[in-house]
């Protein structure tokens, strides 16, 4: 029997950073040691770049503008496959860590080199971390005022680094005038349980991770997203030392499964752009 949301399509999304850029690790690597690392961010976007083609998929990619600068040849392959360029700001510094200049002056550059780079209109953004709540949800009004027509920010779960769990779980309209696109979410026991990618898609077997978003399909008239990154199927990176041990296990956990697991999630489900699958129009 085939599921009613067997033939919607789905976002993928790639949050494009490199490993040592993560939240988790900045106790130890700051911005100003990124440079004098030997970046992986390029190869690995390369190789799920070859993945979507031969699966005919499209993504989305929320980027760095750090990493647009100094990989601008997936930027233009990124764009040249028609897949959607989007904005994960400049340097992953989280939005709730910014005043409001600040992060204007944040998002305002990786825009403009994105858009310099692709040569392409960049109408999306996914704050670093999840960084929106109720503390800075002026973060909107800087993206309106940039001209951005949505953001995929939110995820409305109860964990320890980030989550709005009582913000709404599907998309709508911002009175800002921004589309807000939150992680997807499967209610359980009257809360909410991530089911849009990250750790729990490498704990867990790709059986269950399936089962979860066949329900999440079959349950909610709404589109699943799913986001990674490039860092997630690299299994030979080298190992950050001194970060807290809960973060490199969830950092470090599976990697070596994620590729096999990704292509049956390629295979599995039909998928495309962010833009393309909630119908955003661009003004
Ligand atoms: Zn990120």
């Amino acid at each position: 029997m085939e599921l009613a949301g067997d033939s919607r399509s789905n976002a993928m999304t790639v949050d494009v950073e490199d490993y040592f850029q993560v939240s988790a690790f900045e106790s130890v690597i700051t911005p100003q040691d990124w440079d004098a690392i030997s970046p992986r961010v390029g190869q690995n976007t390369h190789r799920i770049l070859d993945l979507f083609a031969e699966h005919g998929v499209k993504s989305t990619f929320f980027t760095l503008g750090w990493v647009a600068k100094r990989c601008p040849d997936i930027i233009k392959r990124i764009v040249e496959e028609g897949h959607e360029l989007a904005s994960h700001g400049l340097d992953h510094r989280r939005a709730t860590t910014m005043s409001k200049n600040d992060l204007r002056d944040d998002i305002s550059q990786s825009k403009d080199i994105l858009e310099d780079i692709g040569g392409t209109r960049v109408i999306g953004y996914r704050a670093p971390s999840f960084s929106i709540n109720s503390s800075n949800e002026w973060v909107y009004d800087v993206l309106k005022e940039l001209d951005f027509i949505y953001s995929s920010s939110t995820y409305p779960i109860a964990h320890d680094l980030y989550g709005v769990p009582d913000w709404p779980r599907f998309k709508y309209a911002r009175p800002e005038g921004i589309i807000e696109i939150p992680i997807p979410t499967i209610r359980k026991k009257d809360r909410n349980q991530g089911i849009g990618g990250g750790g729990y898609f490498r704990l867990y077997p790709y059986s269950l991770s399936k089962k979860r978003i066949d329900n999440y399909l079959a349950s909610e008239n709404e589109p699943y997203s799913f986001y990674f990154h490039p860092w997630e199927i690299d299994a030979s990176q080298p190992k950050v030392k001194g970060a807290p041990l809960k973060s490199r296990i969830r950092h470090y956990i599976n990697l070596s499964r994620m590729e096999g697991k990704l292509v049956r999630l390629l295979k599995d489900f039909k998928w495309d752009t962010m833009r393309d699958t909630y119908g955003i129009i661009q003004s």
